[in-house]
């Protein structure tokens, strides 16, 4: 990870920012005694921008006497190794000689500073604020690290320092809890869908035995939750552990039939706390229902991997016609993501059950993967050339950068000015480049807006 040191006089928030940046990650601080006594590094995520930060203000404490002297000894030791330095004043005090001082041998270093006025919530930090230019090191970006604000302009101040020293792809990912995860772990699958659509006879298939109950009525009892098995992929021969979430099973008795349809909203709603992908089966033989549009909405909203099985193909007819049907209704009925993944599979016959486990998995590398921020924003200066932003009233809207900011499913945020005003249409038509340009097809993929003041 590049590394950014926090450089600044005693008192000036330089803590307060570390903690800021680091976040609960706070933990992974290493505060051995006599290592790092006068240097805290910590992890810190910015959105979307991961970096080492380093804060100094450890040796603060002793002699007032020696303080520049010491001051100056810990910063140049500080800046070896450094990327940047996030040289940090106190916006509400104005400049301080001390702030001078490490100003000027700042300037002897070939560390890129970026000048933090912290304490600038308010009008109180305007003063040091339009001092700070005194410096020499530019515009400052106004922060305040105890209320979090300013985080964006700070973000845009760094990245052009840290951009092409990001960590490219890796098959870790974390997601938004800090939680990590292992694309080798075992996928968590779930199959949905109406009663009778075959369920429990596709589950059965998989596991090749029979160690679920499958039968002619809808609704049967089942008491097992989740399977653990390993699937061989037949091109490669390689073994990947998958976790079943049998949601038929969770239901405790069988129920009269009407109610069934209300229970099988129910069930999806259960495996897609448990499930990374979901599968929703349709029957070849009803096509594509309301009650499925219901359940494929629903596994979105909650930012599931979705993928579409129509079931029962041996028994289809006009299967071309019926294919083409459904995906007609669905990106009509599913216009936010276009192109979901659309299977036909017949668990009787065991037709098309290795190309949905397949697609399974690589839906889930998709929903779990992160764009490093150089790649995307290569990407979205040429989506912008392409199509330029709308100027309503005669005033273009400015749309700066774009990162992604979280995994599983990905998440966006776009910095820009007015993006109040940003169409609707304008957001789909970026969510689309990203689905279909950047490697996401058939991910729900979340845009969150942000305004760089
Ligand atoms: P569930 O309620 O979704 O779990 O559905 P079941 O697995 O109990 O299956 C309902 C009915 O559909 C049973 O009679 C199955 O034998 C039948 N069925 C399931 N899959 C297929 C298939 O691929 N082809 C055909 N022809 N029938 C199937």
């Amino acid at each position: 990870l590049p590394q950014v040191i926090i450089i600044g006089r005693p008192n000036v928030g330089k803590s307060t920012l570390f903690n800021r940046l680091v976040g609960k990650r706070l933990a992974l601080v290493d505060d051995q005694p006599g290592v790092t006594r006068d240097r805290r590094f910590g992890e810190a995520h910015l959105l979307g921008l991961d970096f080492t930060i380093v804060d100094t203000a450890g040796w603060e404490d002793e002699d007032e006497a020696s303080l520049p002297g010491r001051m100056r000894q810990q910063t140049e030791a500080a800046l070896q190794g450094a990327d940047v330095a996030l040289f940090v004043i106190d916006a509400r005090a104005g400049l301080t000689p001390l702030d001078e001082e490490i100003a000027r041998y700042l300037h002897q270093s070939t560390v890129p500073v970026v000048l933090v006025a912290n304490k600038a919530e308010g009008k109180a930090g305007d003063h040091g604020l339009f001092e700070s230019y005194a410096l020499g090191f530019g515009d400052p970006v106004p922060l305040s690290a105890e209320h979090g604000q300013g985080m964006a302009d700070l973000f845009e101040a760094l990245l052009p320092h840290l951009d092409d020293k990001q960590p490219e792809f890796e098959p870790f990912e974390t997601d938004e809890d800090g939680e990590e995860h292992d694309l080798s772990a075992p996928l968590k699958l779930a199959i949905v869908g109406r009663p009778n659509a075959g369920k429990s006879t596709l589950i059965n298939a998989m596991l090749r035995e029979d160690r679920l109950l499958t039968g002619p009525e809808a609704g049967i009892t089942r008491d097992s939750i989740a399977v653990d098995w390993t699937w061989t992929d037949p091109a490669s021969g390689e073994q990947r552990p998958v976790r079943l979430i049998d949601t038929a099973g969770m239901r405790k008795k069988a129920q009269v039939t009407d109610k069934l349809e209300k229970l099988a909203v129910a069930d999806a709603r259960h495996a897609i706390d448990f499930a990374e992908v979901v599968v929703l089966l349709l029957d070849a033989t009803r096509g594509l229902e309301h009650q499925d549009l219901k359940i494929a909405s629903m596994v979105l909203e909650e930012g599931r991997a979705l993928i579409i099985a129509i079931n029962k193909w041996d028994v289809a007819e006009n299967a071309s016609g019926l294919y083409n049907g459904v995906r007609a209704a669905l990106d009509e009925g599913l216009a936010q993501v276009r192109g979901l993944p659309l299977l036909a599979v017949s668990a009787r016959t065991g037709k098309g059950l290795d190309d949905l486990i397949k697609a399974a998995f690589d839906l889930r590398a998709a929903w779990s993967k992160r764009v490093p921020t150089s790649a995307l924003n290569r990407w979205f200066d040429d989506a912008l050339a392409k199509n330029p932003p709308p100027a309503p009233g005669g005033k273009r809207i400015k749309l700066r950068y774009i990162t992604q900011a979280k995994t599983r499913p990905p998440g966006f945020v776009l910095f820009g000015t007015r993006l109040d005003e940003l169409p609707t249409s304008y957001q789909r038509y970026l969510v689309n480049g990203i689905r279909r340009e950047l490697g996401f097809d058939a991910v729900p993929v979340r845009l969150t807006l942000r305004t760089a003041k």
